[in-house]
């Protein structure tokens, strides 16, 4: 089995066709390896952007590229034709999604068609290293250069950020991590509609009470001092993207509000539940009091 690690390099481009920002890919960048990761082939080419010929100043300190050499690479879907023929069905891996969220964008913006005809399986290799260092979490994604000072594997600066001496760079990274985690579990089919659907599916904090998503025994709350059921005493209401409702036990007499978050993933609703104090009254009143004294 071999793998292609792909890293792009783009253009933030103003698309007076479309009316829309667009990150026009300039060059692509990618490593083939065997199945036991031994460097096979490299591929590297620059692609001459159509929609905006100059290269912002942050692009250019970034990655060394000028103007000039952008303008002497090829059409995108020349480049992209003979990068299709390199990865030959093996398969794609990259670090994070960004770079197939516009490889997407870019083969929309040429063929008003967003498949990728040379993804057939995918391997997100910022989550699988993640994962094999036990420090995988969606909302604090760490940056390649970032996550190889965190397992010491050295690089240079000035060389990074163009595409092959990142795709090099990831390369480095999977290898000194990839012992006992099952790259397997990391590799996806790519080529059918659920990846494109999964992929493009945007997370949203559900905040319709009715939606039969919503399961409705997470509405309810044990006591968080004996134990036993509280019962709800006022109306559910929406606050930070939580339902909040203020509940009474009963037993002991304790007051607090429960509050509970479901976030709707692409198949799957993950709840959060927690129980916080009931804002004391005249507590509050004292507060306000105490502010308005000079
Ligand atoms: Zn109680």
């Amino acid at each position: 089995m071999d793998y292609v690690i792909l890293d792009l390099e783009w253009n933030s481009a103003y698309s007076r066709s479309v009316h829309r920002f667009l990150n026009e890919i300039i060059e692509f960048g990618a490593v083939k390896v065997d199945g036991d990761f031994n460097p096979v082939g490299e591929f590297s080419q620059l692609i001459a952007p159509r929609v905006k010929k100059r290269l912002s100043g942050r692009v250019k300190e970034l990655t060394h590229l000028t103007n000039e050499a952008v303008a002497e690479g090829g059409d995108f879907l020349t480049v992209s034709r003979a990068f299709t023929d390199f990865v030959d069905g093996a398969t794609v891996m990259t670090w994070g999604t960004t770079d197939i969220h516009t490889l997407i964008e870019n083969y929309r913006f040429y063929t008003n068609d967003g498949h990728i005809p040379f993804l057939h399986s995918y391997c997100d290799l910022q989550e699988y290293c993640e994962r094999a260092i036990n420090q995988y979490d969606e909302g604090n994604q760490i940056g390649l250069g970032r996550f190889a000072g965190i397992i010491g594997v050295e690089f240079s600066e000035e060389e990074q950020h163009r595409a092959a001496a990142d795709a090099y760079l990831s390369l480095k990274c999977l290898k000194k991590v990839m012992n006992g985690y099952p790259l397997e579990s990391c590799v996806q089919k790519a080529d059918c509609e659920e990846f494109y659907e999964r992929l493009l599916f945007k997370n949203y904090f559900i905040t319709d009470i009715t939606s039969p998503d919503i399961d409705r025994k997470e509405m309810t709350f044990n006591c968080d001092v004996c134990g036993s059921p509280a019962k709800r005493v006022k109306k559910w209401h929406i606050r930070n993207r939580s339902f909040c409702a203020d509940f009474y036990c009963a037993k002991c007499g304790r007051r607090f509000t429960g509050r509970v978050s479901f976030k709707k993933r692409y198949d799957s609703v993950t709840v959060n539940k927690r129980v916080t104090e009931k804002p004391d009254n005249t507590e509050k009143q004292n507060n306000m009091k105490s502010q308005i004294k000079p």
